[in-house]
């Protein structure tokens, strides 16, 4: 439907949290479509594969019918023009986030000739600090992750560490 607004929300999501939720919910709200593409970065070292992330946050979707989620090959914006969204969603967190979204925003328009924008949105402000790598910290000293994950994704990690 050419009428829809679809946009890509991109992102390691290893694993997928609180914070991202958010940010996914927001998107639903303000757009038709939320696609959530998993992006495989050789550079992190994923605890999750890319094929359990996606099996993980499908789970937490299936009842949203304006939700998916896809695994993403290669430039994200290849990936956006591919699934016909016309701009990624990037959540902001901080300064170090802020710089970082602002050189790939303008690269992505670069390298789409101008057919992918970039949007960003705030996680409401219990999520604004949650960060996967925090909760794999926590997860690493035993400590209580419920507040950062869904209940499913922390049962997830508990499996990966054997208990
Ligand atoms: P990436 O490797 O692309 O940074 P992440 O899974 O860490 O992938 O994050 C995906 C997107 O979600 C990024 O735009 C990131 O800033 C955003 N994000 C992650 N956690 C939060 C949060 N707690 N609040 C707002 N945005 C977040």
């Amino acid at each position: 439907d050419k009428d829809m607004t679809k946009v890509l929300y991109p992102g390691s999501f290893d694993p997928i949290t609180k914070g991202h939720m958010n940010i996914v919910e927001q998107a639903s709200e303000l757009f038709d479509e939320v696609i959530i593409a998993i992006l495989q970065n050789p550079k992190k070292n994923p605890m999750f594969t890319a094929q359990e992330r996606l099996e993980m946050i499908s789970e937490l979707y299936k009842h949203y019918n304006n939700i998916k989620v896809v695994i993403g090959t290669g430039a994200t914006v290849d990936v956006a023009v591919l699934h016909e969204c016309k701009a990624i969603v990037r959540g902001l967190r901080s300064l170090t986030d802020y710089d970082y979204e602002v050189q790939m925003q303008q690269i992505n328009k670069d390298i789409s000739n101008n057919q992918v924008n970039t949007i960003c949105l705030f996680a409401d402000k219990e999520y604004q600090f949650i960060s996967s790598s925090m909760v794999k910290e926590v997860l690493s000293l035993n400590k209580d992750i419920s507040s950062y994950v869904d209940k499913s994704v922390q049962r997830k990690l508990k499996m990966k560490r054997g208990n």
